[in-house]
């Protein structure tokens, strides 16, 4: 090893997506995560997700519970780039065998309000969306989708009709996003729950032309088998 890659690997140290143990450099999870982790790799059509067919295919490494869920958990805290990397190598190798890359011509993310991610520092579903543009060699979307600041939180919007135009209401698109028709592209989250959030992103990507929308999330809360 150099001086220099010595010294960087004191100064940074490699840790364990899931727990953040010190590992070698080469490694993305410790010995211990690896044995604790069930993962469940899916890809196919999504079940039971709001709207009129919004998204064509779903993809996931796992469910959201026991050691995986510690790991995305991790997410919120700090960009643990271990964690996005090991859960998305085997499905971004599926992705490429199944020759799904070919089909995909953007990669876009499900945006957070700009008060909540100046807070956290970073989106993860934005950091997903960046690793796996690396890795496909895809351009992102940007200035496509928006969300609104949470103004109202939900217990104060008193009638179900309020809740409703609420939560129709928080994504919108960016004045001026380009045209994407035709387009196919693949929208990335870090879990995916009952789908609406997804399904209302894609219908905005559908309004500016997409042709087909894939979904591309770390986890699902239940499983689409
Ligand atoms: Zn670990």
């Amino acid at each position: 090893m150099g001086i220099m890659s010595l010294i960087l690997e004191i100064i940074y140290p490699n840790k364990c997506g899931f727990c953040g143990a010190g590992i070698s450099k080469d490694k993305l999870i410790c010995h211990e995560c690896a044995g604790k982790l069930r993962l469940d790799y899916y890809i196919g059509k999504p079940k039971d997700i709001p709207g009129e067919k919004p998204i064509e295919l779903l993809m996931y490494a796992g469910i959201y519970s026991g050691h995986a869920r510690r790991g995305v958990l991790r997410l919120k805290d700090s960009p643990a780039a271990n964690v996005i990397k090991y859960l998305s190598i085997t499905l971004i190798d599926k992705i490429k065998e199944k020759g799904l890359d070919g089909k995909i011509d953007y990669i876009a993310f499900v945006p957070m309000s700009r008060g909540r991610e100046s807070k956290r520092g970073f989106n993860q579903a934005e950091l997903i969306a960046k690793h796996i543009a690396g890795e496909l060699s895809k351009p992102i979307l940007y200035d496509a989708i928006c969300k609104r600041g949470r103004l109202l939180s939900q217990h104060k919007l008193k009638s179900y009709r309020q809740r409703q135009l609420h939560a129709g209401s928080s994504y919108y698109l960016k004045r001026g996003a380009k045209r994407i028709d035709g387009c196919t592209v693949l929208l990335c989250d870090d879990v995916i729950t009952s789908g609406s959030t997804l399904a209302s992103c894609s219908e905005l990507l559908k309004e500016l032309g997409a042709k087909r929308i894939f979904a591309f999330t770390l986890l699902s809360s239940r499983n689409h088998r």
